[in-house]
């Protein structure tokens, strides 16, 4: 069996007095592509930083494409390409321009013919000769990441690659992610969409530093135990009201002219619903548990777990 891309155990990192990534144990296939979700300031970024060689962790071990954590964290930041939240460029630079930079910053040999390649790859050469400055978001990202993949990484950690860019280039961005991974590559990638999520082959869900599901989206949603309950009907106001800490019910979240109410405990769940359904004269309805309901709920129960 090959070794996994990633394979990380217990890791730990605090600043200050204050533990950012608790005892996370991970591993990512070679050719994965994996998700890394969980709320803004939860631990990812940090989490990123520790397995790409960045930062030293606090506690734990584990390797990176073959590497040591500890200690080749050279060996691995030569081999993996990493895309920060907030990419830069030189806006008075071509596209063409910014990836001969970056080629004659990492000394790349044949650096006319790897930015020439990238520029075909990355679908970048019709616009080869326009300003960095003067591209729109779903463009620049798209320079960014062909900027992290031109030294032919084996591992990508992207992270929230598509904030603030729109859905078409969104799923532009998607569709290149795949074409990358189908051609070999490992890619990490943090976000805060669902429907990216759905995109991953694997998902980790981390909250204040803990990571608190993994597996298939399937898995996660299979294994967060969950019951959906859709209520319809003229009086879902009313419901939601008399819904609130009813007995079984985790979550309540109007959809359109419907009613989403989740729990843990399906039979209390199901009495509460069917008595206020009653009471309110609205249909009920059992429908599929969405990977949204199981991060409401996880974000809920890691919220109570701090408290
Ligand atoms: P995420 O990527 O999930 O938004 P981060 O890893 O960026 O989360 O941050 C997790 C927490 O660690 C946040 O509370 C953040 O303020 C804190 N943090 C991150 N980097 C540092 C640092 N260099 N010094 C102190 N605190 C930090």
């Amino acid at each position: 069996m090959t070794e996994p891309a990633i394979s990380v155990r217990n890791l730990t990192k605090r600043f200050g007095g204050k533990t950012v990534v608790d005892d996370v144990t991970l591993t990512v296939a070679r050719g994965e592509i994996a998700g890394f979700l969980g709320p803004n300031g939860s631990g990812k970024t940090t989490t990123i930083r520790l397995m790409c060689g960045l930062l030293q962790p606090d506690a734990g071990r584990g390797r990176v494409l073959g590497h040591d954590i500890l200690r080749e964290r050279g060996a691995i930041k030569r081999k993996v390409g990493y895309m920060t939240q907030k990419f830069s460029f030189y806006e008075d630079l071509t596209i063409e321009e910014n990836l001969a930079f970056v080629a004659g910053l990492y000394q790349m040999p044949a650096r006319r013919q790897v930015v020439a390649e990238t520029l075909r790859d990355l679908g970048l050469q019709s616009r080869r000769g326009q300003l960095a400055g003067s591209l729109s978001g779903g463009w620049k990202q798209r320079l960014a990441l062909a900027a992290c993949v031109m030294h032919k990484p084996e591992l990508l950690m992207l992270d929230e690659p598509t904030a603030g860019v729109d859905p078409k280039a969104r799923r532009d961005f998607w569709d290149e992610i795949h074409r990358l991974a189908s051609d070999g590559l490992t890619v990490l990638v943090s976000t805060h969409y669902m429907d990216e999520a759905e995109r991953c082959h694997r998902i980790n869900y981390i909250s204040y530093g803990r990571l608190v599901a993994q597996g298939t989206v399937a898995e996660v949603v299979r294994n967060a135990g969950l019951t959906t309950l859709v209520m319809s009907g003229a009086a879902t106001d009313r419901a939601a009201r008399l819904l609130e800490g009813a007995e079984g019910v985790d979550q309540i979240a109007p959809f359109g002219n419907t009613l989403h109410v989740v729990g843990r405990d399906a039979a209390a769940l199901r009495r509460s619903v069917e008595r206020i359904a009653q009471q309110t004269g609205t249909e009920v309805a059992a429908a599929d548990t969405s990977l949204e309901d199981v991060f409401i709920q996880l974000m809920q129960g890691a919220e109570d777990n701090m408290a």
